[in-house]
């Protein structure tokens, strides 16, 4: 009877086969892959819905994508590198660097970005409902943080008489004095949007503010043609998409994008480190360090350069308030507002 053995030879004959063979339907594999992706491209995630990201590719085309799922979640604004592999279909293989990236803690309470490579966020106001400065500092606070600058726009300004005007600015006047400049705007009358526009050509914006203030009705009167590319977008979508829940990202018409992310509109803050909270009050960094006690807290102690300050009006005493709270409120929770 022959001997069925193999000799050592003999199997390490067959294991080199076999690797072969393996390294050869890899390569068809990989061939067939590249036959099926067309080249890397670049683009810019405009519509983030789901799993689905819609890419404009720099040829302003769109594609229905998907992502490789090592990139972590992606956001409307981000830079990507993308293929190609179907006629209105592509894989996003890689993401830019991203310049700033605001985020919001999910239902888990894990931070979710929601918009990437945002240059401005303004803090839209209104007489009604009744703007609030402990509200403004808090989106200030939150704005530094993400290192983006903040806008101030005051809209409605048509249900506002001269007297009422005045008292508004001048509440407002602290804010306009650390650099934060305020628009005055009326998506009713028009009023002020090409001051809007002027503030938004050339940067990434994104809207902010209570219900109520008139966002929606600044976005529709910056944006003519903006249902017309909900509706494009649905078409490619496939899932429809419903600008209650789809963030997107419009071109303006002067130059400039407008990110509208609905759950963001009123946004508030992720997690805030007291760093964060000191870049938010420019107003305060000033003196912060002045204090006779490194551990001053600026409500009681003697030697506060904070509250001598406040006290020869270099600070306004609102805002100093309001330091106090966002900072109390900081060290009695982990989590900022949830
Ligand atoms: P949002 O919740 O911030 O998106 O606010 P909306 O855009 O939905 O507006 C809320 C309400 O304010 C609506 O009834 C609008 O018609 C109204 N509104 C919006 N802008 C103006 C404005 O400039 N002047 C006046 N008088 N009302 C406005
Ligand atoms: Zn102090």
């Amino acid at each position: 009877m022959a001997d069925r053995r193999l000799t050592d030879r003999q199997r390490e004959r067959i294991q080199r086969l076999r690797d072969n063979r393996q390294q050869r339907a890899a390569r068809r594999l990989d061939a067939l892959n590249d036959a099926g992706l067309g080249p890397e491209r670049t683009g810019l995630v405009i519509a983030h819905h789901g799993q689905t990201l819609i890419v404009e590719a720099d040829d302003r085309q769109w594609y229905r994508c998907t992502a490789r799922q090592n990139l972590g979640r992606l956001a409307c604004g981000d830079r990507v590198i993308w293929q190609a592999s179907g006629l209105e279909e592509g894989v996003v293989v890689a993401v830019g660097e991203r310049r700033s990236l605001l985020s919001r803690p999910d239902y888990n309470g894990r931070p979710r970005p929601v918009a990437a490579n945002l240059d401005v966020v303004a803090i839209v106001l209104a007489p009604e409902p009744e703007l609030s400065e402990g509200l403004i500092d808090r989106y200030l606070v939150a704005i530094a943080a993400i290192g983006v600058r903040g806008l101030l726009v005051l809209n409605k300004l048509d249900l506002l008489d001269a007297p009422a005007l005045a008292v508004l600015t001048e509440r407002l006047e602290p804010y306009r004095r650390i650099g934060y400049p305020l628009l005055l705007t009326s998506s009713h009358t028009a009023h002020g949007l090409d001051e809007l526009r002027a503030g938004m050509r050339g940067r990434v914006s994104l809207l902010v503010g209570q219900s109520g203030v008139g966002k929606s009705s600044l976005i529709k009167a910056l944006l003519p043609d903006r249902d017309i590319r909900i509706q494009a977008l649905s078409r490619l979508d496939g899932h429809g998409v419903h600008t209650t829940t789809t963030s997107m990202l419009y071109h303006l018409p002067d130059g400039g994008d407008l990110i509208d992310t609905p759950g963001v509109r009123g946004f508030e803050l992720g997690e805030i480190s007291l760093d964060d909270l000191d870049r938010g009050f420019p107003d305060l960094a000033l003196y912060l360090g002045r204090c006779r006690f490194s551990d001053c807290r600026h409500e009681v102690e003697p030697g506060c350069a904070v509250r001598d300050a406040a006290a020869r009006g270099e600070i306004a005493p609102r805002r100093l308030s309001s330091y106090r709270q966002l900072r109390a409120a900081l060290e009695n929770a982990a989590r900022f507002w949830n």
